[in-house]
């Protein structure tokens, strides 16, 4: 545990103490205490203690913040928003301290300081559209309507009455910045904040505009056209320059994104521009070759099937798929053969099938029925 003592008298010395006043005192001191030199009662007590200051007063942010705050600035404890910490006043669990300047000083350690009376650009917006399967694939052009703030028509967006100006504060002077001063323990702490009279504007509007009751910004529900172009896909967007919201104090607009989301389709799976299907083909067209026609998203193409194609075979058709959407060109389609095994035949194609065998050289014992319906027999 901590001691109670204070540093400076457990080394014997006084607060003005160079660091070599501090080395020496605890280099004299710890080998007088140390317990394998040392066995009188107290004396590793008294060994910990030297240790705990030296481990303080000799870094110098810690001594110094010892110098200011005591143990509670080096142990963690008493509102230092810290855990209390390791016993020879380690500073691991100190994390709180630069919450708590943050706090005294506004978070303005970082970053410079930005004049709230100048321009700033106006928020962006984010509208999310949901489109077809095939409008992502070719493209599509499409209205929306949206809500967004737009500089007021009637004042310009200054915020004041036709015929009237908005005067200079008199708090800040135009600044649209205040000093206040805090108590901390620190002393006293001036603190530059935005002016609570004219909440950092710099002006006053004696007299309100009418139509934005003084803001300088009204609501407009505006409708777009929108381009979707050919091959966009599920989570992309595209950016509509200054159709996002009205900026203040003279600033641009912001932007609009438009964040796409697409469906999906019954006949088509795609990643990124390849487009897969699976396409069913006869027992005979995949031994004896075809030529097909294969639906793509762009209507259709010829597949030349091999003789002796096997199932689950893959081919492409280049130029099948979608759109790039920058530059030219489009992915391929990737076609996946299922071979169909007829679930019924007739008495000819039974025929058929018997003389392959026969040709191919093989015996093998035709099941007339099935083998849930042969077990429905037997149940009766
Ligand atoms: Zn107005
Ligand atoms: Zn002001």
């Amino acid at each position: 545990m901590a001691s109670n003592r204070d540093y400076y008298e457990v080394l014997g010395l006084d607060r003005n103490a160079s660091e070599k006043d501090i080395q020496q005192a605890y280099r004299k001191l710890s080998k007088k205490y140390h317990p394998d030199l040392n066995k009188a009662p107290g004396a590793e007590q008294k060994f910990k203690e030297v240790n705990e200051a030296y481990e303080v007063l000799h870094d110098p942010q810690k001594r110094s913040r010892y110098d200011q705050f005591g143990q509670a600035g080096v142990n963690g404890q008493q509102g230092f928003n810290g855990q209390a910490s390791g016993q020879y006043g380690d500073f691991n669990g100190f994390g709180g301290f630069s919450d708590i300047f943050n706090d005294f000083f506004g978070g303005g350690t970082s970053g410079g300081r930005v004049d709230p009376t100048g321009p700033k650009r106006g928020q962006d917006l984010d509208y999310t559209m949901t489109i077809s399967f095939m409008d992502a694939i070719t493209g599509k052009t499409t209205d929306i309507t949206y809500t967004r703030s737009e500089t007021c028509p009637t004042c310009g967006g200054n915020g004041a009455q036709k015929g009237t100006h908005p005067i200079t504060c008199d708090k800040c002077h135009g600044t649209g910045m205040m000093t206040v001063t805090h108590q901390t323990m620190f002393g006293m702490v001036q603190q530059e904040t935005v002016c609570d009279k004219c909440s950092g504007q710099g002006t006053i509007v004696e007299h309100p505009c009418e139509t934005c009751h003084g803001e300088g910004v009204v609501d407009h529900k505006q409708t777009l056209e929108v381009k979707v172009p050919a091959g966009i896909d599920n989570g992309q967007q595209i950016r509509l320059s200054g159709q996002g919201e009205a900026g203040r104090n003279g600033g641009p607009y912001g932007d609009l994104y438009i964040v796409f989301r697409i469906q999906p389709s019954h006949e088509f799976v795609r990643r990124g521009t390849t487009i897969y299907t699976q396409v069913p083909i006869s027992f005979a067209q995949a031994a004896l070759g075809d030529e097909i026609k294969v639906k793509t998203v762009h209507g259709t193409a010829d597949l030349n099937i091999p003789a002796g194609t096997q199932p689950s075979a893959k081919f492409t058709l280049r130029g099948q798929g979608v759109p790039y959407l920058h530059g030219n060109g489009k992915g391929d389609q990737e076609v996946t053969i299922n071979i169909d095994i007829p679930k019924k035949l007739n008495a000819k194609q039974k025929e058929a099938l018997v003389s392959y065998v026969k040709a191919s050289g093989d015996n093998i014992t035709p099941q007339e029925k099935n083998f849930f319906e042969r077990l429905k027999d037997k149940l009766g």
